[in-house]
């Protein structure tokens, strides 16, 4: 099916991010009961609260084009939200927190460009309740994305960086990062596990000579 006219696509998006909003109001739960850092419980429970409120504004501004709310499958938050669940099997402690921060914002940034096309769209339409609305969860996308990188930044991926130093007593092995390319992948809010591993680990090594050359 082809969409004929901007307003269609502009329902077809609304479709989309109604389903998208959904599926999330499903995935903070369990994001915020996976997460260690009790900073990052609240920032997801707090936007979960807040998707809540997005889905009912998303109703509002079907209805302000005369259509019933009706989603669409959204690929794309699925796609981020699986990423997220391989993530929680996979990691522990605050190296999934660093993890789930990255979902997260990746899911922000998806919804920030979504909200703003749509606004846009609802400018160019000429309906204003609809502009206003879809401005309001914008802003609110925007917001959260800005809390969890004050997140990441303040504490988590620091602990994430640490997080390979408490699981080894000694630093026995040969693979000892330098202090400068820790706080250098820090401050790059890089989460870099250094755990050492037998065969395993040229890469990492090849990583922290690449910055010496
Ligand atoms: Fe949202
Ligand atoms: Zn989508
Ligand atoms: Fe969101």
């Amino acid at each position: 099916m082809s969409a004929k006219s901007l307003r269609e696509l502009f329902v077809e998006e609304l479709r989309d991010m109604y389903d998208g909003e959904k599926r999330l109001t499903r995935a903070l739960p369990k994001m915020a009961r996976a997460a260690e850092s009790g900073e990052l419980q609240t920032a997801l429970r707090n936007h979960l609260k807040e998707t809540e409120r997005q889905v009912t504004r998303l109703e509002q501004v079907f209805r302000s084009v005369g259509e019933k709310p009706r989603g669409k499958k959204c690929n794309g938050i699925m796609g981020i939200v699986e990423e997220g669940n391989k993530a929680m099997e996979e990691f522990e402690g605050p190296v999934l927190d660093a993890a789930l921060i990255a979902g997260a914002q990746k899911v922000e940034h998806y919804e920030i460009a979504s909200y703003g096309t749509l606004a846009y769209f609802a400018d160019l339409l000429e309906n204003d309740r609809a502009k206003e609305l879809l401005g309001e969860t914008l802003d609110e996308e925007k917001a959260a994305d800005q809390k969890l990188t004050t997140i990441a930044k303040s504490r988590v991926n620091r602990k994430a960086l640490l997080a390979g130093d408490e699981s080894e007593e000694e630093p026995s092995s040969g693979l000892r990062i330098p202090e400068a390319v820790r706080s250098a992948a820090a401050s790059m809010g890089l989460a870099y596990d250094r755990r050492p591993s037998s065969g395993r680990s040229s890469g990492r090594r090849r990583s922290t000579t690449r910055r010496s050359r």
